[in-house]
């Protein structure tokens, strides 16, 4: 499925921008550093940091896309921003590229842009809520998204393509014992995907029990 003009648009646009020193500097789209010469900042972003920066514009911007389009494919999108979608082993279609979208959990369409905070205050919501918990696997239940975060959204923590909480170590116990289910019932096995707490939230993760209560 071939992206729509719009969505080869944004791509080429966040592809061509060079994100290495984007907090440091006002400057226009498609800045390149290697312009600017000696007047180019000091601070620049290390390799990762900036492919951090560059996914999460693409995600952005690919949240807005695909309400737009029932036909938008993300994984297509993120490699025209440049943006490398394979798995830390080097296969290709990532997990974690989707789970950078919010999907909506009565339709499994990508969700409506913005706040959902504010829809609320915005009439003709038609859906009546399900009965049981019918969200996907890697969101969050309502219980696991209201335990108590820290308060630095920008705590370290990891979460899984197919995980419903975000953990704070590997070592943790609820984490070995899915990692180890998955494995006796032959199912992928997704590697962890370091972020913060404030975006796996962000994301409609949970908080997983064992790692962050004391
Ligand atoms: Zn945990």
């Amino acid at each position: 499925m071939a992206l729509n003009r719009l969505a080869r648009e944004f791509a080429a646009e966040i592809n061509y921008h060079d994100w290495s020193d984007a907090p440091f500097r006002l400057d226009r789209a498609g800045h390149q550093r290697d312009h600017d010469g000696h007047r180019a900042t000091p601070q620049q972003l290390t390799g990762s940091e900036t492919d951090n920066v560059r996914t999460n514009v693409m995600w952005v911007a690919a949240q807005v896309l695909g309400h737009l389009d029932p036909n938008f494919d993300v994984f297509e999108f993120a490699e025209w921003c440049g943006v490398d979608t394979r798995t830390s082993a080097g296969r290709p279609r990532s997990g974690h590229i989707p789970t950078g979208l919010r999907m909506n959990p009565e339709t499994g369409a990508v969700d409506r842009p913005g706040d959902p905070q504010v829809w609320d205050e915005e009439p003709a919501p038609t859906v009546e809520p399900a009965a049981a918990d019918r969200r996907p696997d890697q969101v969050g239940t309502p219980e696991q998204r209201a335990r108590q975060w820290p308060a630095d959204p920008n705590t370290r923590g990891f979460v899984t393509a197919r995980s419903r909480n975000v953990h704070r170590t590997t070592e943790c116990v609820k984490y070995a014992h899915t990692v180890n289910v998955a494995r006796q019932r032959g199912r992928t096995v997704h590697s962890p995907v370091w972020t913060t707490t404030g975006a796996a939230r962000a994301n409609d993760k949970g908080m997983c029990s064992h790692c962050w209560t004391s």
